[in-house]
């Protein structure tokens, strides 16, 4: 990659960034199509994020990713937000036209095409089980519901945080059937669903256990672990010790970036050049096995 006074500045924002996966797959992307352009990381504060996005318009960004804290932040900050953002009430992809910014949120679009890909499956009247009903689960469970599930079951360590959740599901979607349980009960509302997803970060590091026991799935089962840092996670052994077929959450990575860089450039994204990058970076080096998503 050569720079130069032409090439077009993209970047991600975080606080922290160190971690960032979004540099490797949208700079592979840039490379294969050949495309002068450069995608960065900052790390900026959280309070200083409706300060940089305009300055970044001045500076001629072409687009910009949003990662934690700056996703509410910029959701509350920003005038113009596309549908996305507005259902998950939160900003990962900033795309700048005519010198202004609007937000979109890529992320169930992400997850969606991940199931699409893997499995042909669509959450549309289907039951689906949550576990984890931190940022990414909700996420999860609000494109389940706004996608027209049939049956969600959120389960959570702290069951406030699942009956928030649940309480945003009912404004959406009135009729849905909505169970919220504890981690006692969640292995047998699991093996009810036709989609159990794993959104907490238990599983992440090196040696830790499976939430769920083998005896929480079953043949004809889809299982989906939000986790990539590894191939196969221990929930995902789990999974597929009790029949269920699975993925880890690699795809929704690469399908939410695929969505923004197509979004910022009109250009369809080369998901095969991103995925290998991705997983060469995650897979083919051993000290990025403890990364945090
Ligand atoms: P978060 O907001 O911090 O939520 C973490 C969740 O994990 C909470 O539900 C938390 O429960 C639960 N948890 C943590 N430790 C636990 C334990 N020991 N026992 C039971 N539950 C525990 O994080 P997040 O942003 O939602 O991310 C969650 C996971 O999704 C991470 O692994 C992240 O890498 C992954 N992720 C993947 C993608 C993707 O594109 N594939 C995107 C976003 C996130 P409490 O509510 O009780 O604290």
């Amino acid at each position: 990659m050569e720079i130069s006074g032409h090439t077009r500045p993209y970047a991600v924002l975080g606080h922290p960034i160190a971690h960032t996966l979004s540099p490797v797959m949208h700079n592979a992307a840039f490379s294969h199509l050949g495309m002068d352009a450069v995608y960065l990381a900052f790390d900026v504060l959280p309070e200083r994020l409706m300060d940089v996005l305009p300055a970044m318009v001045s500076m001629g960004f072409g687009g910009i990713n949003l990662t934690i804290p700056h996703k509410v932040v910029a959701f509350n900050g920003l005038s113009d937000l596309d549908i996305s953002a507005q259902r998950l009430g939160a900003v990962n992809t900033v795309v700048i036209r005519d010198g202004s910014l609007r937000g979109f949120n890529t992320d169930g679009c992400g997850f969606l095409r991940s199931l699409e890909e893997a499995f042909h499956f669509s959450p549309t009247d289907r039951d689906v089980f949550i576990l984890g009903c931190g940022g990414a689960g909700r996420a999860v469970a609000i494109t389940c519901a706004a996608e027209g599930a049939r049956h969600i079951r959120l389960a959570d360590r702290t069951l406030t945080k699942a009956n928030r959740v649940a309480e945003e599901i009912r404004t959406i979607a009135p009729s849905l059937a909505l169970d919220v349980v504890t981690l006692n009960e969640a292995a047998s509302q699991c093996r009810k669903a036709d989609l159990a997803v794993q959104a907490t970060s238990v599983g992440m590091k090196q040696g830790e256990s499976s939430l769920m026991p083998d005896s929480a799935f079953r043949e004809g089962q889809l299982a989906c672990d939000l986790i990539y840092n590894f191939p196969e996670t221990v929930w995902m052994r789990a999974a597929a010790a009790g029949g269920a077929r699975t993925i880890n959450g690699l795809g929704m990575l690469l399908h939410q970036g695929a969505e923004a860089f197509t979004l910022w450039t009109g250009v369809e994204a080369p998901v095969a050049i991103m995925r290998g990058a991705l997983e060469s970076a995650l897979y083919c080096r051993p000290s990025r096995h403890t990364r945090k998503g």
